[in-house]
């Protein structure tokens, strides 16, 4: 008789995983990046710039310009050229092959768009690599195919472009979202003025690069580098016809203000502070999994990001076991490596933003938990955090942190837990886990969140419009809705 062998599994202590470190060496990084304006890559008028720093290492990575109001003015001309000689009386189907060329060149060079876009802005290759670049190349797909039947979109109407798009974008997408904001606005005719955040515009000047070589006619998307004066200025600039904003909610109001009592247009994408809800008949292994991906995984800096857990009382102390348990096989570190889960904090201010909230945390009362991970002696790191015995007033849970920080609060009704997750000034996603469809569809009708998940978490498709309630902003991309903002209809 065959001899019973035990096999000891420990499953509680971290693996060890050597580490497998994407190659840089095809990534070209230049000293000094240009403005792109009417097909020119070139300096700021008054020669300032600035640098952008690795958050995972501290290094310098390169200058750019930063662009003042004579800049943006110069912009917003050439946008307006291009858009009244070449885009806006160009047959659509011509746009649309434009378009495809950017789409496809982005997947030509994806290896080293998502390396740069780790370098710069701090998350997982891995997350780069399968999530930023491909989504953003299917953007572009997806509009370029949206180009020449906008009467099919509009169906009865005639849709006409809007005009000059001033589009500003944040730093935890940076091309993802320059391609959010890009490819619509293209596909219904518009030129653009395009600002990525000051902390990473490295991979938008990549873009401005692969645009020039797709041959898109001078002035039709022009990329300017700069801090929130840049922004600002786009912004104020009279002869920009709609301003498209993702970022946070308080420039978000700025930009409102400022806009008030002109004939411009603006969609904005705001802050999130999603509530992601655990029933006990939910699949729990897959929720947990779920959970920890929608908070941790881009170190919480996703403006979607499930950052407060609700877990049904009589399963709170397995998904507790679970979450912390998973908590402690999460690898933190060097962006770079094929392992990592977690990545840098995108910026020192935002780490400081982040540990702010962590003391207030524990101030006010909740219970901090935190894995026992080394993080690197170099950049901006913060470990992944859990909230346990949070509450409802908690500032903790009402603000949105921006971080690897999750908050953990208990439900025992459905009631209860709808009013609880519709708590918040926000209401720009969420999610369920239960095994019952009906319970899906009664809390989809009821939660304040322009999107809801069910058991799965930010997942994202160009076919899908995206946008908040409340103030998580107005207006939807993506889809068929995200062609809306870009087109006067008669
Ligand atoms: P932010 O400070 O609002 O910055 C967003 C962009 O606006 C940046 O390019 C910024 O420039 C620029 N900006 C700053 N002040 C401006 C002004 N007065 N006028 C015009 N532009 C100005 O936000 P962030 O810290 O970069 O990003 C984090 C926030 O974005 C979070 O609140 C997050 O929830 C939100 N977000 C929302 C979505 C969504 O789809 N709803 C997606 C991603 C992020 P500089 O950075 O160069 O100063
Ligand atoms: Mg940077």
């Amino acid at each position: 008789m065959a001899k019973k062998t035990e096999t000891k599994l420990d499953f509680g202590s971290k693996w060890d995983y050597s580490s497998a470190p994407e190659s840089a060496g095809h990534a070209e990084i230049k000293k000094e990046y240009g403005l792109y304006i009417n097909g020119k890559f070139v300096k700021a008028e008054d020669g300032k710039k600035f640098a952008s720093i690795s958050p995972s290492t501290d290094e310098h990575i390169a200058y750019f310009a930063e662009a003042s109001d004579k800049d943006v003015d110069k912009a917003v001309k050439a946008a307006r050229k291009a858009y009244n000689e070449v885009w806006g009386p160009m047959a659509p189907k011509e746009r649309a092959k434009y378009i495809f060329r950017i789409a496809r060149l982005i997947q030509e060079r994806a290896r080293e768009f998502a390396v740069l876009e780790s370098i710069d802005g701090g998350k997982p290759i891995r997350e780069s690599r399968d999530v930023d670049v491909p989504i953003a190349a299917n953007h572009f797909f997806y509009y370029a195919g949206w180009a020449d039947k906008l009467e099919y979109a509009f169906p009865g109407k005639t849709a006409k472009p809007v005009g000059v798009a001033g589009q500003i974008i944040p730093w935890n997408f940076p091309l993802l979202m320059a391609a959010w904001k890009l490819a619509p606005a293209l596909a219904c005719g518009n030129t653009v003025v395009l600002k990525p955040a000051e902390t990473t515009p490295l991979t938008a000047m990549k873009l401005a690069e692969l645009i020039h070589d797709s041959g898109l006619p001078a002035g039709v998307v022009n990329i300017v580098t700069g801090a929130g004066a840049t922004g600002a200025a786009i912004v104020n600039h009279p002869d920009v016809d709609k301003v498209a904003f993702t970022g946070s909610t308080g420039v978000g109001k700025i930009i409102q203000k400022a806009i008030a009592g002109t004939n411009k247009t603006a969609t904005l994408e705001l802050g999130g502070k999603a509530a992601n809800i655990i029933f006990d008949d939910a699949p729990i292994d897959q929720a947990v999994e779920g959970i920890i991906n929608g908070i941790f995984f881009n170190q919480g800096h996703v403006c979607c990001a499930g950052s407060r857990l609700f877990v049904q009382e009589n399963v709170k102390d397995i998904v507790i076991k679970k979450l912390k348990d998973r908590l402690s096989t999460l690898i933190v570190g060097d962006p770079m490596d094929k392992n990592t889960d977690v990545g840098a904090i995108n910026s020192k201010e935002q780490l400081d933003t982040i540990n702010k909230y962590l003391k207030i945390g524990v101030e006010e009362g909740a219970e901090i938990y935190q894995p026992n991970c080394t993080l690197p002696k170099k950049g901006n790191w913060c470990k992944p955090t859990l909230f346990l015995e949070a509450s409802q007033s908690h500032r903790i849970v009402q603000e949105e942190i921006f971080g690897p920080v999750l908050t953990v609060q208990t439900f025992r009704t459905i009631d209860e837990v709808i009013d609880k997750a519709n708590n918040t000034p926000f209401g720009l996603s969420a999610g369920v886990w239960t095994d019952k469809g009906s319970k899906i569809f009664n809390l989809t009708t009821k939660l304040r969140a322009g999107v809801i998940w069910a058991n799965t978490f930010n997942k994202f498709d160009p076919t899908s419009p995206f946008g908040g309630y409340k103030e998580s902003g107005y207006g939807r991309e993506g889809g068929l809705q995200g062609l809306s903002p870009y087109v006067k209809l008669s």
